[in-house]
């Protein structure tokens, strides 16, 4: 048996306020001893890594993303619109996504964000056309050959435009087919155990996009197969008025209606709750995934994270999808949380602590991930160390301050259940040259597939 003590970091945040602050001791997939300061490991290690010149935290924990739409990143069509004219210039584009498509977005996305320090993500995939009926069976494939942690949703659109929703009848699909081939994906993928490497959730997209019938037969499938339930929630203005124009109710009063007051559900974006909604999602017990990149570049509001998070309600953090960020970097991400917070509640809030705190158990507790998202004995050795070696870095007091504050970008080693992943800012298993080239193709093929059918 081989153990390992990261030694002397130039500082470890563990997340839970323990002092490791020489460093941890890993042994197979697990954390196994936190060293003090002063001390020594109190068991032999056979193996030891200098991390002296490096900033240890745990690994990032992204809890929204698309990843097919790194396919769409800064697609001219696309740019300087709010939520619903964006989405609507862009479906026609992804009813061309297939197989190939959905891998090399699946890849490039995954290794993007284990290269900012993400070693766990979820991933709402909601476009399944006739040329793609099977994306989530591709994408657990794709997932493996990266080596991040996910919990893939099987999301679903069943509202179409002739029906008084908002995407094209193209890219929805019939209700019974989206539950049997949810029932068959949980069969086929889902592994609950703590060291689980992918689970399965159930995501219909959004009030616009499924029917009500649809979200309450999704979450008794939930709760019968005891999976989780994701959809997007109170993103814009547009979309509570859609749901008092078409159900009478606002989004929080809409969600309670189909049975969603549960502690399986999180919610992308979150961001137009009042008081009264706020004190709903805290009794039935619904997280949030605060994705504020995407907001502001939306346009489409400050997501009251803070808030939601004093109040009792799980939050976490994500990038949401490539075409409303357009990157996939977490550290990034949690940079971004921590200035919008600090906009909304002022200066004195939102430390970067709060941030990371947000990116890491605030992600584990939204993916009922208990053993991830902090450095303690006993969790998974997932995690992530940041070398501030760079211009931005220098002439920094604080270092975990500086991860954020100066905008780290780019982890130096990051390591999933006890295996290093990335070392010296390069991934182990795969070449990123390679990924991106194959990516490349992928989205100019997707570009030439909607220009001709388009025309
Ligand atoms: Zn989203």
């Amino acid at each position: 048996m081989s153990r390992l003590w990261l030694r002397h970091p130039l500082a470890c945040w563990t997340g839970t306020g323990e002092d490791a602050d020489n460093g941890i001791v890993i042994d197979g997939a697990r954390v196994v001893e936190l060293v003090p300061h002063g001390h020594t490991p109190a068991t032999d290690c056979d193996q030891t890594f200098d991390a002296s010149a490096h900033v240890l935290i745990p690994g990032l924990i992204n809890g929204h993303h698309h990843f097919y739409q790194t396919l769409t990143r800064a697609l001219k069509p696309a740019l300087n619109k709010a939520l619903f004219p964006w989405l609507q210039a862009l479906y026609p584009v992804w009813a061309n996504l297939d197989d190939e498509a959905i891998y090399a977005s699946t890849q490039l996305a995954l290794s993007e964000l284990l290269l900012s320090g993400c070693t766990t993500a979820a991933d709402h995939h909601y476009v399944f056309s006739h040329l793609l009926p099977r994306a989530i069976d591709v994408q657990v494939e794709a997932a493996r050959t990266i080596g991040n942690r996910v919990t893939l949703t099987r999301g679903s659109m069943s509202l179409g435009e002739s029906a008084g929703g908002l995407p094209p009848d193209s890219v929805v699909e019939p209700e019974a087919l989206i539950l049997s081939e949810s029932q068959r994906l949980i069969r086929d993928y889902h592994d609950a155990s703590p060291e689980s490497f992918c689970q399965i959730a159930l995501a219909p997209c959004s009030p616009f996009s499924v029917t009500p019938e649809l979200m309450k037969e999704s979450a008794r499938l939930a709760a019968s197969e005891q999976v989780l339930l994701h959809t997007h929630l109170a993103e814009t203005a547009d979309e509570t008025d859609f749901c008092l124009k078409r159900f009478g109710q606002r989004p929080v009063e809409y969600l309670a209606e189909v049975g969603w007051m549960d502690e399986r559900v999180w919610l992308a974006h979150g961001i137009h709750f009042n008081d009264a909604e706020i004190e709903q999602l805290v009794r039935g017990k619904v997280g949030v995934c605060h994705c504020p990149s995407s907001n502001m570049l939306l346009g489409s509001g400050q997501c009251r994270a803070l808030e939601l998070n004093r109040a009792g309600v799980r939050v976490g953090l994500g990038v949401d999808g490539s075409a409303s960020n357009d990157g996939s970097n977490m550290i990034q991400e949690a940079r971004q949380a921590m200035l919008m917070q600090k906009l909304t509640y002022g200066s004195d809030q939102c430390s970067h602590i709060d941030a990371l705190s947000l990116a890491t158990r605030g992600g584990a507790d939204l993916l009922h991930r208990p053993e991830l998202g902090s450095l303690g004995v006993g969790q998974q050795a997932d995690l992530a160390l940041f070398k501030l070696d760079e211009p931005r870095f220098s002439g920094h007091d604080d270092p975990l301050a500086a991860l954020l504050l100066c905008g780290a970008h780019r982890a130096d080693f990051v390591m999933v259940g006890g295996n290093w992943k990335v070392r010296h800012g390069t991934m182990v298993d795969q070449d990123i040259q390679d990924i991106m080239a194959r990516h490349g193709v992928q989205a100019k093929r997707l570009r030439e597939r909607w220009n001709t059918h388009s025309r």
